[in-house]
C-alpha cells in the first residue's frame, strides 16, 4: 500500500505544480502584466487548466484512491495519509462529478459576464448584467445538480467554498448575528458625531505608505525571503507553494486605512499559508480547511489585532515616522478610534465591522431567493435596495453603489458570501481561545511583540492545513461549532465604549 501511495502522491503532485505555475501567470495578470497581454494570458491559464483537470480526474487517480482510501483511515484520523485521502476524495469526486461540457460553458459564460459586469457598472446599468446573472444562476443550478444535495442546491455551492456547511445550519447562525447587530447600528447611528476619522484623511504619500505596510506586515510575521508585497487594483493573497506566498495591496492618497487594513488582512490570509507544514506542499492539504477559516485569520489580523488600542499604541510612533508632522498631536487614542468609525455604508468591502456582516446577509438571502427562482432576475435590484433601507437606513442611488458593486456573481460564484461572515465569527472563536490559553495576550501588541499571537494560531490553525473539515477542526481544537456568541460579546463591549453606550 505504501508504494501505491507514492504513486498516487507522485500523480498527484505534478497536478499541483501545474496549478502553482497557473497561479504564477494569474498574479502575474494582476499584478504587472500590460493590457495587451490580456489575449495571450488567457490561452495559457485556459491551456494550463485544462491540463491541469485532465491529469486530475485520470481513472487511474480515481482507482488509487479507492484501493488505498480504508487502508489510510486505519492509520488514523490524524495521519498525514488519512488527512491526504480524504481531502483528494473529496476533491476528485467534485471534478469527475462535474461534465467537462458544463465545466467549460461555465468558463465561457463567467468570463462573458465579468465583461458585460465591467461594462455594465461603470454604466450602472442593470439590464445590461441582467441576461448574464440569469446564464450563472442556470448554470450554477446545473452545477449543483450535477455535484448532488440532501435538502437545497445552494448546499452544493456552498460546499464548494465551505465544506461541510448548509443552508439549514446557516439561516439561524445569520438571523442571530443580525438580531444582534441590528441594535448595535441603532445605538452607534444616534451616536454618530461622537467619533471622527479625520485623523486618517488628509494626503499621505503612496510610497511612504507601501514602506510602511512592508515594514507592518513583517512585524506581523510575514516572510519576505517565502513571499512579497506588491499593489494591485483590488488586494489578495496567492499560494503558489508553502515557500512563496505572495500578497497585494491598495494604497489611497486621501485614506491611509485602506493600506495598513488592507495589507493586515491579506498578511493574515498569507501568515496561513507560510505556517502550512512543508510536507503539505503540492498535496491536497496544501491550504486552509475552507474559505471561512482563511478569512478567519485575516480577519483576525485585521480587525481584533490591528483594529486594537494596544496595536495604534505601537502603530502612531510608525506613522509619526513615515508621515512627518502629520501624527505630532495624535494619541493613540485618537487614532483608535479614528479607525474604528463605524456609519452604515453602501459598498460591503469599504463597510466596517459592526454593519459588515448585514451585507453578507443580504447578498445570502438574494442569491437564495435568485437561484430557487422565488425573486426574478429583472426584479432583484429592488429587493436589494428595500433590503439597505432595511437593514442601514439608506439606499443606493443607482445599481453601481447597489446590486452592481461585487464581482461575485458575475464570477460564477454563488454561495461564496456566507464564507466571510463565517470567517469573521470564528476570529472572534480564536480570540476567545487566545484569553483562555495565553492572557495578556492582548496587550503584545503595544510592544510589537507578535510572535506569540501567531505561534498559537500556527499549532491551533495553521499546523493542520486542509487535513480535516473546517467544522471538524474547530471542534478537536476548541470544542465548538462556528458561534454567533463571541462575536457579539466583542463588537458589544469595543463598540459600546468606543460610542459610549451601554452595551
Ligand atoms: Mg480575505
Amino acid at each position: 500500500m505504501k508504494e501505491k501511495f507514492q504513486e498516487l502522491k507522485k500523480r498527484v503532485s505534478e497536478v499541483y505544480a501545474i496549478n502553482s505555475a497557473s497561479a504564477v501567470l494569474s498574479w502575474d495578470q494582476q499584478v504587472n502584466m500590460p493590457p495587451g497581454g490580456a489575449g495571450a494570458r488567457a490561452a495559457s491559464l485556459s491551456a494550463l487548466e485544462e491540463l491541469s483537470h485532465a491529469k486530475f480526474t485520470d481513472p487511474g487517480n480515481g482507482r488509487l484512491i479507492a484501493e488505498l482510501y480504508d487502508w489510510a483511515q486505519g492509520l488514523g484520523e490524524d495521519s498525514f495519509e488519512a488527512g491526504y485521502l480524504r481531502a483528494l476524495k473529496r476533491d476528485h469526486e467534485k471534478a469527475v462529478k462535474l461534465p467537462p461540457e458544463l465545466v467549460g460553458e461555465f468558463s465561457r459564460a463567467v468570463s462573458e459576464a465579468v465583461n458585460a459586469w465591467t461594462k455594465a457598472r461603470e454604466d450602472s446599468d442593470f439590464k445590461a448584467f441582467a441576461p448574464h446573472l440569469r446564464k450563472v444562476l442556470d448554470l450554477n443550478l446545473r452545477k449543483a445538480e450535477a455535484l448532488g444535495y440532501k435538502n437545497s442546491p445552494y448546499d452544493a455551492l456552498l460546499d464548494l467554498y465551505e465544506p461541510g456547511a448548509t443552508r439549514a445550519e446557516l439561516e439561524p447562525v445569520l438571523g442571530k448575528l443580525a438580531g444582534g447587530l441590528k441594535p448595535v447600528i441603532k445605538k452607534i447611528a444616534a451616536r454618530a458625531g461622537s467619533v471622527s476619522n479625520a485623523l486618517v484623511l488628509g494626503d499621505f504619500d503612496e510610497s511612504a505608505q507601501m514602506d510602511l505596510v512592508n515594514d507592518i506586515v513583517q512585524k506581523l510575521g510575514y516572510d519576505f525571503s517565502r513571499g512579497r508585497q506588491d499593489r494591485s487594483a483590488h488586494p489578495f493573497t496567492t499560494d503558489f507553494s508553502v515557500d512563496d506566498v505572495r500578497i497585494t495591496t491598495r494604497t489611497q492618497k486621501d485614506y491611509l486605512p485602506m493600506a495598513i487594513f488592507g495589507s493586515a488582512h491579506e498578511c493574515g490570509h498569507a501568515l496561513y499559508g507560510q505556517g502550512t507544514p512543508k510536507e503539505f506542499d503540492f498535496t491536497p492539504l496544501a491550504g486552509g480547511a475552507s474559505q471561512g477559516m482563511h478569512e478567519s485569520q485575516s480577519r483576525f489580523w485585521e480587525n481584533i489585532v490591528a483594529r486594537s488600542l494596544p496595536f495604534c499604541r505601537w502603530l502612531l510612533p510608525l506613522l509619526r515616522e513615515r508621515f512627518p508632522g502629520r501624527f505630532d498631536k495624535a494619541s493613540p487614542e485618537l487614532l483608535y478610534s479614528a479607525v474604528n468609525r463605524s456609519a452604515p455604508s453602501m459598498i460591503r468591502v469599504e463597510a466596517d465591522e459592526v454593519t459588515y456582516n448585514l451585507h453578507i446577509l443580504l447578498r445570502f438571502e438574494m442569491e437564495i431567493a435568485l437561484l430557487e427562482g422565488k425573486l426574478k432576475v429583472q426584479d432583484a435590484p429592488e429587493l436589494w435596495n428595500s433590503k439597505m433601507k432595511d437593514f442601514f437606513g439608506i439606499a443606493p442611488k443607482n445599481s453601481a453603489e447597489g446590486i452592481l458593486q461585487d464581482i461575485h456573481w458575475a464570477y460564477g460564484m454563488i454561495g461564496y458570501f456566507p464564507t466571510y461572515t463565517i470567517g469573521n465569527l470564528i476570529s472572534a472563536q480564536l480570540a476567545a481561545g487566545l484569553d483562555k490559553d495565553r492572557p495578556g495576550w492582548r496587550e503584545l501588541p503595544a510592544k510589537g511583540d507578535f510572535a506569540p499571537i501567531l505561534s498559537w494560531l500556527r499549532a491551533r490553525v495553521h499546523v493542520h492545513g486542509r487535513k480535516y473539515l473546517p467544522g471538524r477542526l474547530l471542534e478537536k481544537e476548541f470544542g465548538e461549532g462556528v458561534k454567533v456568541e463571541p462575536f457579539l460579546d466583542y463588537i458589544k463591549a469595543k463598540y459600546s465604549a468606543l460610542y459610549g453606550f451601554k452595551p
